[in-house]
């Protein structure tokens, strides 16, 4: 590894539940050089790097409001409801998620039991 850049080194996201990584560019809620987004919770974004708009940008993930772990925002990993939260949380914390949420988990869990072969 003797590649010399002069660009700094990405700073790199990671989802500690399904261990997904990316680079970001913005850790924030308001990304630069975006009109008028103001995001709802501090996210991790990067820019769209299959759009040619310069806007546009993606959310690669956020950290659980109750135990700061790194998660993407991919179903399986993270859930936002009024606040980031993991998995893990979820699950721990089930019964004072809306009968809603708890439903639309269950429906999850079995459509993946499922699809595993
Ligand atoms: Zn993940
Ligand atoms: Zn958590």
């Amino acid at each position: 590894m003797d590649q010399t850049t002069n660009d700094p080194p990405d700073q790199m996201f990671t989802c500690q539940l399904c261990g997904l990584s990316s680079p970001f560019t913005y850790y924030g809620q308001k990304p630069p050089k975006t009109r008028a987004i103001v995001l709802l919770e501090d996210c991790y974004v990067t820019k769209d790097p299959f759009s040619p708009d310069k806007e546009k940008f993606l959310v690669l993930g956020s950290t659980c409001s109750l135990c700061s772990t790194c998660v993407c925002v991919s179903p399986e990993c993270s859930l936002y409801y009024t606040k980031r939260f993991c998995m893990q949380c979820v699950n721990k914390h089930l019964e004072q998620f809306p009968l809603q949420i708890q439903t639309e988990l269950a429906k999850k869990k079995q459509s993946t039991k499922t699809a595993v072969s």
